[in-house]
């Protein structure tokens, strides 16, 4: 099947040639056409599939075929849970887009709103954004949603994840409720399918199986070791093996940072990349390791969400996460485009639980070793003293700093000051 034979207009087509697609993806064979009839889509796919080019291709062509309004008002809003699938998925439209006189942009918190504010009163078509700001500067007069024609809502199960589910539900009464809705979503809980069933009208089901998500594409392994021994190993594995382009999940910012740090201490360049980080930060760490300059990317998962690595060959998970589809997000990040990846877990025995749950959710066993020198000795009660036992010394610690910083002394009074 072609491009051509999808329906598509030949200003889209010379932009899907210059980016050197030849064969839609299964996910675009099966939601262009729909999108194309003006049909509310439900799609379960996730990053990775071509999703991107699934809505924005169809929508480009809808839009460029009639004529902008006076003003040029918002006629395409894409919501997205995280900034940087936001910016990505602006530069698809842009791309797909070149050769259209349509006008796109994105907004999103972490950076000043009056850039933004500027270029939306200039006038543009399609919208990428974040909830938050959208709602902020919706607030603030800087849009209007009210000729809204297409609404896609990308990521929908993270945007739930991220407790976004109010202000969606606001900027939904914000609009025409004639419009036509295309929900995009990993996994369907039903808290998904309780939104679907809220705003779209008969839509028509799309699925598209990653290529990326199977075992046959992803070579997964775990190595049990022991807790503290975990950064070593990491080290042992990159430097042993002479990875150049390697993405590490931890689950906290915190643990992210530390990892990093201890990387570009042992000579593995290395950059964090989280939800504490400003924008600024996040977007230079990317371009360093798309570019190679960075070989090792500390990502915590939402701030891994959405971003475009093509051809990642290694992907470490420092600790597993404790949800098991984010497991099968991020071994998504590997192997993309029809290349083979490696996904390595490094597990110690606290988390014995969550490799079940994984292994309940792909639905079959994951190949588990050790290497010499990192045999897991510990017990899981000895994790849980050692955790407990910081958990006391950390409160220990804020207590002392508290009574040093406060001008009370320990009967609770304040001291009296010199007089
Ligand atoms: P997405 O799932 O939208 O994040 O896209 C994943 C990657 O596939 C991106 O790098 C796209 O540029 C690329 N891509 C999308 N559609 C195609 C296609 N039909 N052929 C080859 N690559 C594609």
């Amino acid at each position: 099947m072609s491009f051509k034979s999808l329906g598509l207009s030949d200003a889209l087509l010379k932009a899907i040639s210059k980016k050197g697609y030849t064969i839609p993806s299964p996910i675009q064979q099966k939601a262009i056409p729909k999108v194309l009839e003006r049909k509310d889509v439900l799609a379960s796919a996730q990053t990775g599939t071509g999703k991107t080019a699934g809505f924005a291709l169809p929508i480009l062509q809808i839009l460029s075929s009639s004529r902008p309004l006076r003003q040029r008002p918002v006629r395409c809003l894409v919501l997205t849970p995280t900034r940087e699938l936001a910016a990505q998925v602006l530069q698809d439209f842009k791309e797909y887009g070149e050769f259209t006189d349509l006008r796109s942009t994105v907004v999103f918190g972490g950076v000043g709103a009056n850039p933004q504010i500027r270029t939306l009163r200039q006038g543009v078509d399609i919208l990428v954004a974040t909830p938050g700001r959208l709602l902020d500067l919706h607030s603030q007069k800087a849009l209007s949603l009210s000729k809204i024609e297409v609404l896609v809502l990308d990521e929908a199960d993270r945007m739930l994840d991220m407790g976004f589910l109010r202000d969606i539900k606001k900027i939904l009464a914000l609009m025409p409720s004639r419009r036509q809705n295309l929900l995009f979503s990993a996994t369907f809980s039903k808290e998904i399918k309780q939104l679907a069933n809220g705003f779209l009208h008969h839509p028509i089901m799309v699925e598209a199986t990653p290529e990326n998500t199977t075992a046959e594409k992803v070579d997964q392994l775990v190595y049990k070791t022991n807790k503290g021994k975990k950064t070593e190993l990491v080290i042992k594995l990159i430097s042993e093996g002479d990875w150049q382009q390697v993405l590490i999940f931890t689950r906290t910012k915190h643990g992210a940072n530390r990892l990093s740090e201890r990387l570009g201490k042992s000579g593995i360049s290395s950059a964090a990349i989280h939800g504490n980080k400003s924008q600024g930060a996040r977007t230079k760490a990317l371009s360093g390791f798309k570019s190679g300059k960075v070989r090792v990317l500390v990502a915590t998962d939402i701030a891994a969400r959405g971003l475009d690595i093509p051809l990642l060959p290694h992907v470490i998970n420092y600790e597993l996460p404790n949800i098991p589809e984010d497991y099968v997000h991020r071994i998504g990040r590997t192997g993309r485009a029809g290349a083979s990846g490696q996904a390595i877990s490094i597990v110690s025995v606290d988390e014995d639980e969550y490799v079940q749950g994984i292994e309940k959710l792909l639905g079959e066993p994951l190949q588990s070793e050790t290497i010499d020198g990192f045999e897991p000795t510990e017990s899981l009660k000895e994790i849980l003293d050692k955790k407990a036992e910081n958990k006391a010394q950390n409160q220990r610690g804020r207590k002392k700093d508290r009574s040093k910083n406060n001008p009370k002394n320990s009967s609770g009074f304040k001291r009296r000051g010199r007089r």
